[in-house]
Order: structure tokens, then C-alpha cells, then sequence
């Protein structure tokens, strides 16, 4: 059977998951498996809290970070300074502001509108952006070998945080994210779980792409 989504078929795919625990990676090869498009949103929160920051400003202020949410310049999804961990600290503050994640709401749904579909990778993809995608995916790891990762991703220059610093600024993450009033991080009841702690990149890959097959298969009946 191809892996290619007809033209008439909509399929979307929702990965959420805390940071580090390899949505990212999963969701890009999951896209590249079914020839769909895919968002990071992530990033969306990454860029309104760097815009905030590059405006001297607190991205936990309400009022300047739905201001800059509001006129995100899509731009600066590519900056690396995205990929910081200030500014992941700082994407989990702007987050939590329910104006930020109104006025971000729109981009993403009309993203995952779009013929063919897409994938989209975040935290509340399948509870909200996306609650009645056929195929949905919760990405998890323990919060040791996540801090391992983002280490190793961060340290490539030998010039990133450290493993405790990295250890501490997940455990708050994970805090902010899954217990914040507006769509707080939660797996959703229909979602398939995956740990990946035990996994290398291609099982990982390997078991999701299975798991959002049987979803595939089913949606074409
Ligand atoms: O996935 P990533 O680590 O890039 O996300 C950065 C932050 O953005 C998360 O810690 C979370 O607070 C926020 N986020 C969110 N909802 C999403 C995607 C990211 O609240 N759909």
C-alpha cells in the first residue's frame, strides 16, 4: 500500500508531549512518512516570548506578550534563538496567558484545515487545537534521560547549561505546563501513548508510524 495521503483523504495528526520527550523528531518523520505538512507550535510560544524578550519586556506581563502574539511575524519561526533555553522558559511563561493562546488559536487550526492535512506537534493539540483528529499521539519519556537529551542537543559546542540547570528547568516546565488553568498539558483520552526513554530515534520512529497507521488505515476505510 502507498504511504501517500490521497488527495481526497483529510488526515490529521496530533503529537503532544512534554519538552524533550522527542515529539518534535517523531512528528517531522511522521510527516515525511505520510507527505504531510508540518507545525511546530511550539515555536509559535518560542516566538512571542523572544519578541517579548527582544522588547526588554517579562513574557509572564500579559498585556506585551498577547501584543506580541497578536503580530507574531512567522519569520522568526526559523530564528535559532528559538531553540535556546531561555526562550523555552520563556515560551512556557507567555503560554500560560490565556490571550497568547487565544490569539495564536486561529493559525493553528486553519494549518491543520488545509487539504491534505498535516501533523502538528505540541501540548494541547489533541484536547484542543485539534480534538477530533483520527490519530493522535502522547510522546513521553522519563525526565532524566529528557534532560540527557536536551543536554546533548544544547551542549553540541560544549558551551550549553548544564545537566542539573537543564534537570531543574524541565522539572518547572513540566509544572507550568501541565497544571496552568487553559489548556494545561494532558494526554488526551483517545491519544496512544509512547515512551520513548528505552527507544532509539528510529524504534521511536518505527512505533509511532505503526501506531498512526492502524489510525490511517482505519480513516480510509
Ligand atoms: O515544544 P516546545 O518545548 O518548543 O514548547 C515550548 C513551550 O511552549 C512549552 O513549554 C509550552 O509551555 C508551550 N507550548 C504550549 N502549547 C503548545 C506548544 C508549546 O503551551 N501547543
Amino acid at each position: 500500500m502507498s504511504n501517500h495521503v490521497q488527495k481526497t483523504t483529510h488526515f490529521v495528526v496530533a503529537v503532544d508531549g512534554p519538552a524533550a520527550s522527542g515529539k518534535g523528531t517523531l512528528a517531522k518523520a511522521i510527516a515525511r512518512h505520510f507527505h504531510l505538512p508540518y507545525l511546530d507550535t511550539g515555536a509559535l510560544y518560542r516566538g512571542t516570548g523572544v519578541a517579548v524578550l527582544r522588547e526588554g519586556g517579562d513574557p509572564s506581563d500579559p498585556d506585551m506578550a498577547a501584543k506580541a502574539a497578536s503580530k507574531l511575524d512567522t519569520a522568526i519561526l526559523d530564528d535559532p534563538a528559538l531553540r535556546s533555553a531561555e526562550a523555552g522558559t520563556a515560551a512556557s511563561k507567555v503560554a500560560a496567558i490565556p490571550q497568547v493562546r487565544a490569539a495564536l488559536l486561529k493559525f493553528q487550526k486553519d494549518f491543520a484545515e488545509r487539504p491534505p492535512g498535516a501533523v502538528l506537534d505540541g501540548r494541547d493539540i489533541g484536547t484542543v487545537i485539534c480534538p477530533d483528529a483520527p490519530a493522535k499521539l502522547f510522546v513521553t519519556a522519563s525526565i532524566e534521560e529528557r534532560a540527557r537529551r536536551r543536554y546533548l542537543e544544547l551542549n553540541r559546542d560544549g558551551t550549553g547549561p548544564e545537566l542539573a540547570t537543564i534537570l531543574a528547568d524541565l522539572r518547572e516546565r513540566d509544572l507550568r505546563d501541565s497544571t496552568r488553568a487553559d489548556a494545561p498539558l494532558v494526554k488526551a483520552p483517545d491519544a496512544d501513548l509512547l515512551d520513548t526513554t528505552e527507544l532509539s530515534i528510529e524504534a521511536a520512529i518505527a512505533a509511532a508510524i505503526d501506531l498512526i497507521s492502524r489510525k490511517h488505515r482505519l480513516g480510509a476505510g
